[in-house]
This record gives C-alpha cells, sequence and structure tokens, in this order.
C-alpha cells in the first residue's frame, strides 16, 4: 500500500491514516475509469470521536458567542479562499465526478457564493422582536442546535456541501460533513479552507465514510442534534425515521421527477433549448432534472421533431473538452442503472427516438458515457414515468389541455421542481399554482438563487434550504420575555 497517495482525514488536531487496504475509499474517474483519489474512510469510531471534538468546539470555543458580524468576517475568508482555489478545486471535482470542466468552475463559484451570501446575512440578520401586551417585552431568537450532520450526494460535490455548511455555520453550529462514497475528496478540502480561515478546530470535519455505517451512525448518534440530508427518497425516509424516533429536526433534500410543459403558444425554439438543458445538462443527474416533458397534443410532432434534431447536435465527451456539452455518468455500476430504465421502457412499449445506447466512441469507450435518451409511446403509469432514472433519460407525453396536464405532472409521488413554456402568464400563473412541487419555471428551467429557497413537496423532502430559510433550518427559536412591572407580579 503506498500510503503517501492515501489522502488521511482530520479529527480535531489528529490526522487519521488508514493502515490497510479495507480503510480507502478509492474514487474513480468516470470519464476513463482510472483512479482519482485514495481517501482514508471513515468509521463509525470516528464518528464518535468527531462528534466529542465538535461539542467541544460547540461549547468551549467562542463561534457561537461571536457577533453575526463577526462571524460574517471568517464566512467571507472561506468564500475568498475558495476563490481563490477556483482552479485546482473545479479540476478535482472534474476527476471525482466526470462533469465537464465549465460546469465544475460554476460549482466552486456557487459554493463561494453560499459563504459569502450567509456571511452578508449574518451581517443583518435582525431577530424579532414582539410588540407587548403588558408590561413586558418579547423577542425571539435563533439559536444553533449544537452539532450538525450534514450528508451530501455524488451530483454536485462542494457546492452540496457549501449549501449546508455556510448556513449552519452562520447559525452558530458546529458540523460534520458526510460526503458520497463516490466523490469523497472536495469535502475534504472545503473542511481544509474552513480551517485555514480561521474556523477553530473541530468546528467543521469532513468523515469520508459509507453511507451505512458512517451515515447511519451520524444519524443515530445522541450528540447529534440535527441532520441535513441530501440524497435519494428512500435514503430520506430511513433518515426521517431515526430522526422521528430521536426527535431531532431533519432537513431532506430528495429526488424529483419533474414535469417540463410545453403548451401550445410557447416559444417553440426555446422550449427545445430549455427542454433539453433541463434533462441533458449535467447529463440528467440533477434532482430537478425536467424528466418528464408535456408537450401540447396540437404541437406534439413537430416539438418532438425539433427536440431530437437539437439533442442530436449536442456534444457528448470528455469533460476537459472546453466544448463538451455532456460528460460521463458518476460510475459504471449508474450507467448500468441508466439504461436498465431504457431497457425496461422498451419492455413496457416504449419507442427511443434517440439515444438509448452508450457513445460509439474509441476515445470514450473506458469511460461511463451515456447517450441522451429521448422515449416516447408510454403512460404516465409506465416505470420510466414514474421513478428517478437521475440520466439522460427524457420521456415525452402528449397532454390535452390545463386540466389535463396539470393531472398528469401532480400524478407522481415527488414534488421538487416543474417547468412550463408559454406566451400566456396568466395561464402560467394558474397552472403553476395548482402544480405541486417546491421550485416553478416560467420560460426558464433549472434557474437558481442563492437567497431564493429551494425545496421538495411530497416524497421530494422537507425543509427548505437557501436564502433566510437556510439559515432557519439550522436554528432553533427561543422566545425571551423581560418583565417592565412597575408592582410586584401577583397571583
Ligand atoms: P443516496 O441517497 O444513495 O446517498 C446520499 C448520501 O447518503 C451519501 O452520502 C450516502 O453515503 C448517504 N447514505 C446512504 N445510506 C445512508 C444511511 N442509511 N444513513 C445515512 N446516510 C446514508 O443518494 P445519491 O445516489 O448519492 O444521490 C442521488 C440522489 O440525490 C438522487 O435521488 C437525487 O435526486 C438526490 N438529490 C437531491 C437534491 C435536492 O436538493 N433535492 C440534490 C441533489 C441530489
Amino acid at each position: 500500500m503506498n500510503a503517501s497517495s492515501i489522502k488521511p482525514f482530520r479529527v480535531g488536531a489528529e490526522w487519521r491514516h488508514a493502515s490497510d487496504e479495507t480503510q480507502i475509499l478509492t474514487s474513480i474517474n468516470p470519464a476513463d475509469g482510472s483512479v482519482a483519489g485514495r481517501v482514508t474512510r471513515a468509521t463509525p469510531a470516528d464518528v464518535d470521536a468527531a462528534v466529542a471534538v465538535a461539542w467541544e468546539a460547540f461549547h468551549h470555543q467562542p463561534w457561537r458567542h461571536l457577533r453575526p458580524d463577526q462571524r460574517a468576517t471568517t464566512l467571507y475568508e472561506i468564500g475568498r479562499r475558495l476563490t481563490a482555489e477556483r482552479e485546482s478545486l473545479a479540476r478535482l471535482q472534474m476527476i471525482d465526478s466526470g462533469k465537464p470542466w465549465k460546469e465544475c468552475l460554476h460549482m466552486v463559484d456557487a459554493a463561494a457564493g453560499h459563504f459569502r451570501y450567509y456571511a452578508a446575512v449574518c451581517e443583518t440578520w435582525q431577530n424579532e422582536v414582539t410588540s407587548p401586551r403588558g408590561e413586558y417585552f418579547s423577542m425571539a431568537l435563533a439559536e444553533p442546535f449544537g452539532v450538525v450532520a450534514c450528508i451530501t450526494p455524488w451530483n454536485s460535490p462542494i457546492m452540496n456541501e457549501a449549501q449546508k455548511v455556510a448556513p449552519a455555520l452562520a447559525a452558530g453550529n458546529a458540523v460534520l460533513v458526510k460526503p458520497s462514497e463516490e466523490t469523497p475528496q472536495l469535502a475534504l478540502e472545503l473542511a481544509r479552507i474552513c480551517g485555514e480561515a480561521g474556523l477553530p478546530e473541530g468546528l467543521v470535519t469532513a468523515l469520508p465514510g459509507l453511507g451505512e455505517d458512517v451515515g447511519a451512525a451520524l444519524v443515530r448518534h445522541p450528540g447529534v442534534r440535527m441532520v441535513s440530508f441530501t440524497g435519494g427518497t428512500e435514503t430520506g425516509r430511513a433518515i426521517g425515521a431515526i430522526a422521528g424516533q430521536r426527535l431531532i429536526p431533519v432537513g431532506l433534500e430528495l429526488g424529483g421527477k419533474s414535469p417540463h410543459i410545453v403548451f401550445d403558444d410557447a416559444d417553440i425554439e426555446r422550449a427545445v433549448a430549455g427542454v433539453a438543458s433541463g434533462i441533458f445538462g449535467s447529463a440528467g443527474q440533477s434532482c430537478v432534472a425536467g424528466s418528464r416533458l408535456f408537450v401540447q397534443r396540437s404541437i406534439y410532432k413537430r416539438f418532438m421533431d425539433q427536440l431530437v434534431t437539437f439533442t442530436r447536435e449536442l456534444r457528448v465527451g470528455l469533460p476537459d473538452d472546453a466544448n463538451v456539452q455532456m460528460g460521463p455518468l458518476v460510475s459504471q455500476g449508474h450507467r448500468d442503472k441508466v439504461a436498465g430504465y431504457v431497457d425496461l421502457a422498451r419492455a413496457e412499449g416504449g419507442t427511443v427516438l434517440i439515444g438509448g445506447d452508450r457513445p460509439r466512441d474509441a476515445r470514450l469507450e473506458r469511460g461511463s458515457f451515456y447517450l441522451p435518451t429521448i422515449i416516447d409511446g408510454l403512460t404516465n403509469q409506465a416505470r420510466a414515468c414514474r421513478e428517478e432514472i437521475f440520466g439522460p433519460v427524457l420521456v415525452a407525453l402528449p397532454f390535452d389541455d390545463e386540466a389535463d396536464v396539470i393531472a398528469q405532472g401532480n400524478d407522481t409521488p415527488f414534488g421538487l421542481a416543474a417547468g412550463m413554456w408559454t406566451g400566456d402568464y396568466a395561464r402560467a400563473w394558474r397552472v403553476g399554482r395548482a402544480l405541486e412541487a417546491g421550485s416553478i419555471w416560467i420560460n426558464t428551467y433549472k434557474q437558481s438563487h442563492i437567497a431564493t429557497p429551494f425545496g421538495g413537496f411530497k416524497d421530494s423532502g422537507i425543509g427548505r434550504e437557501k436564502g433566510l430559510h437556510g439559515l432557519r433550518l439550522y436554528s432553533q427559536v427561543k422566545s425571551m420575555y423581560f418583565g417592565m412591572h412597575a408592582q410586584p407580579m401577583g397571583l
């Protein structure tokens, strides 16, 4: 074992090194199957140690008691350091996750933006003072929980972590981050940068480990007082059940099967591009991917022809090629899962209009690539229409009118997002209000803003991240009353 190439992780002042091969997580570069990095794997015993160190930091370091503007200074510094290391972090992101270079840069920029935003929130946050109804005044304060666990998926490393760590720190908590075993490297870098920016030791610890042991140990640990999870709905359900038993709050950002609707009065050219980027961006590995397309029947054939032509032009290739629009899927195993859904759709009577295979290109042979795929001829009840595929697979269905598309759009267990293309804003308002989803996009898709809340309805989650809601997620409210009575209080 070449120990020097295996990254350790840090619990407080102590570096933890793998002592044998069983203690290593190997990250594979999805573009070519090479080793992207080897990381020491945390165990449940490390969770115990990390929780103890985090509690120590929470209770005995000044962080929670700092004035918000003082916390802001460190959060700004973390953002600045992320930006200073933009290129090297993006490079690590690219080999860990296989995302195209431009997207990797965006992930780092977004992560830095989260820290800057929550620094600004710290500077401007106001607690509530209630108008008195007697000889007292009362106020509601946001207090930290203590130690919070943040568990993240593989599809947007560093951005997913920053979206949790920045507000959790802003609220005064200590944070334990467990990244996905598929992409364990960026969280280690984020923890390092947090320390270098001046956060006290133990306030942010990254624990690269497996979900079923390290993730589960975090959720069950009595010292963890809040869990913030992003990942699949079934994992979220299991975490929510444990949190329910423990009576601790959870934030759950889960899966989706978002309807993307095109009305016959839409600007077709823009809608075609919007629908394609809504599903094929990030190779479909996006929780908000517009994976169920509904096109009004009167324009169905014309729209689908244009969409297939547009999709044929998409450039699938190696992530470090600046012209590439779609990179590989995160792993060979995940590609097999995606391909399995396409086979299932065929078996259920679907027609593959384009894609449905891996690219036939010798340069991509060793990577886990899959072509952008469009399927029609299924009903909304088919498994490919009901289950999250999390890959570049779009299922298309026609609809007749507003009532029909609202019924079909909402006929899903999920409720993360929805989009529509129409020239009629009154219709957009009606349909947008009727759709059961946490984010609705009109004549745009996958737009996001750090200050705009994000989260799901139904099986897509509980709670909201981003914006002021993001800070509230990591805070508990304490009400305080100050008596001003002129006379002693009697019974
Ligand atoms: P996943 O649920 O398999 O894993 C997510 C994380 O949970 C990983 O770190 C994993 O190790 C951990 N984990 C697994 N089992 C656990 C357990 N029993 N206890 C505690 N932790 C456990 O999800 P994934 O495959 O990594 O990511 C893809 C999923 O994430 C998709 O469903 C996608 O929609 C969802 N996602 C949602 C959002 C959102 O904001 N709503 C964003 C990105 C991804």
